[in-house]
């Protein structure tokens, strides 16, 4: 078999085709960062980790490019409605830059403690505004944008394909009709679906941040940044983009035609933008999609005031059972949350801890090599890999690790290798907390607030020593040093303590 993606473009299941033979280039749409990420946030983070996963485990090189939205982000997907950012910064009498800073910290502990791999290239967009004037400089070339009541817009009306992502109809989209309702707020605008590539007249006098461009002092339109990060870490082709259903409509469907519209025939010719485009289902609390606004917020592990919201951590649950949840839904589905199937999950993982514990002591935590494997361990191993060559199935594989890793026919040493294996893309860390579990003394790092973020790092480490890299794990090495942190390296992988 070979691995078979749905594309929204086009929607239907497709043979994954690489531009570059055993290279696969990735960009999935990251955080806004103006408050913690809510658990239906989180989903997309999750999703996206089983892809990059999946695609080593498949012997991809990759490169996972991700954004940190920390400017013009208006509060709608249209150009109504406040900056969020600016919106927070004013909230909580800080700087922009520095609400910035506080949640993309809450952010990334909060996918580490996912254990969700970092993407390889993070890149904020404060840091990137040459490159989004430069793109869009190309876009007024091939004559798509128009200047009016002083900002720079994209006329959706030159552009032919504008809309086939979400199989939108032009023309209902020019009289502000169609499957997308859009607010006529903006008189400035040519057809109603247009959208702001650079702002100078800002709807509300406090924008805290702005930047010299030609087309005057102001700041980028939302969907610009996400076009000119992907091109500059990828280039103007490449494989792979992701982000949650409802960036279809508007988000996924402007950055299109920005990134296209950017394109002189001969960039054309060498085909899309983006050959596969990759939509995660949102996580659904009861009967409405989870949003910041509902009153119902809901974090992995940040404490919130409890007029505002709560964490699972403060409900007894830790962030692998959350991930142990959603893996359980294949990412195209809706998943309803419910504590009830969040505690499920829990004594699922729970089980599969207490299974991986046994298998550990029966065969002294040594597993068998991949050779020595038998017909029937490698059958298990073939059908994981189908199931994650089917659209990442990721209910499937999960039942197949619960099923190997109780079959009394295979030895413990093979089912630890399964483990190990099938763990690498699961990343439940099965191993670690069945030792953990076996040898609770060991854990010393429970109740530390940077555990999750020391063990990435010196998971980091091992990875860099692995690739040779060794400049990186000293350097790894040594701010955690500066940190008061030890890494002891053990013959079962390496481990840390506070000094
Ligand atoms: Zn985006």
């Amino acid at each position: 078999m070979s691995l078979k993606l749905f594309n929204t473009m086009g929607k239907s299941l497709q043979e994954f085709k690489p531009i570059k033979e055993g290279y696969a280039g990735f960009y999935g749409c990251g955080p806004t960062v103006y408050n913690y990420a809510h658990i239906g946030n989180l989903r997309a983070y999750v999703f996206l980790d089983i892809l990059d996963k999946t695609l080593t485990y498949l012997g991809y090189d990759i490169k996972h490019v991700m954004n940190i939205t920390d400017v013009g982000h208006l509060t709608g997907d249209s150009d109504d409605g406040e900056d969020k950012m600016t919106k927070t910064a004013a909230e909580r009498h800080q700087s922009v830059l520095e609400v910035a800073k506080f949640y993309t910290d809450a952010f990334l502990k909060d996918i580490d403690a996912l254990n969700i791999r970092r993407p390889d290239v993070i890149c904020k967009a404060t840091e990137h505004i040459p490159e989004m004037i430069a793109l869009i400089q190309e876009i007024e070339k091939q004559g798509h944008t128009y200047m009016a009541g002083g900002n720079l817009y994209y006329d959706i009306s030159t552009y032919d394909d504008y809309g086939k992502l979400a199989n939108l109809n032009l023309d209902e989209l020019k009289a502000g009709a169609g499957k997308r309702k859009v607010v006529v707020v903006d008189e400035n605008k040519r057809n109603p679906g247009d959208f702001v590539l650079w702002f100078t007249k800002s709807k509300f006098e406090d924008q805290a941040m702005t930047w010299d461009s030609p087309w005057g002092r102001g700041y980028p339109g939302w969907h610009i940044e996400c076009s000119a990060m992907s091109m500059k870490y990828l280039g103007k082709h490449f494989d792979i983009h992701t982000g949650g259903v409802d960036h279809v409509p508007v988000h996924h469907t402007n950055e299109i035609a920005q990134s296209e519209g950017s394109f002189d025939e001969a960039e054309r010719a060498k085909g899309p933008w983006v050959n596969y485009w990759m939509h995660n289902e949102f996580l659904i609390l009861e009967g409405g999609k989870m949003s910041k606004s509902n009153g119902k917020f809901i974090t992995l592990q940040a404490e919130l005031p409890a007029e505002k919201g709560f964490s699972l951590k403060a409900k007894g649950y830790e962030p692998l059972d959350y991930r142990y949840f959603l893996l359980g839904a294949h990412y195209r589905s809706p998943l309803t949350f419910s504590f009830d199937a969040l505690e499920g999950a829990k004594n699922a993982r729970k089980a599969l801890v207490n299974k991986t514990v046994k298998v550990l002591k029966d065969c002294n935590s040594k597993a068998c090599s991949e050779a020595e494997l038998s017909e029937k361990a490698k059958g298990y191993l073939d059908s994981f890999k189908g199931d994650l060559e089917n659209d990442l199935s990721t209910p499937q594989a999960l039942s197949r690790i619960q099923m190997a890793i109780k079959d009394s026919e295979l030895k413990a040493s093979e089912i630890l290798f399964l483990i190990n294996k099938m763990d690498s893309v699961l990343s439940l860390s099965l191993v670690k907390e069945a030792e953990k579990a076996s040898n609770p003394a060991a854990d010393d790092h429970a109740g530390d607030p940077d555990a999750a973020e020391i063990d990435a790092l010196v998971q980091q480490r091992t990875d860099a020593k692995k690739a040779k890299d060794f400049a990186t794990a000293d350097k790894i090495r040594n701010d955690l040093a500066a940190r008061g942190v030890i890494i002891i390296d053990t013959p079962n992988g390496p481990t840390w303590k506070r000094q």
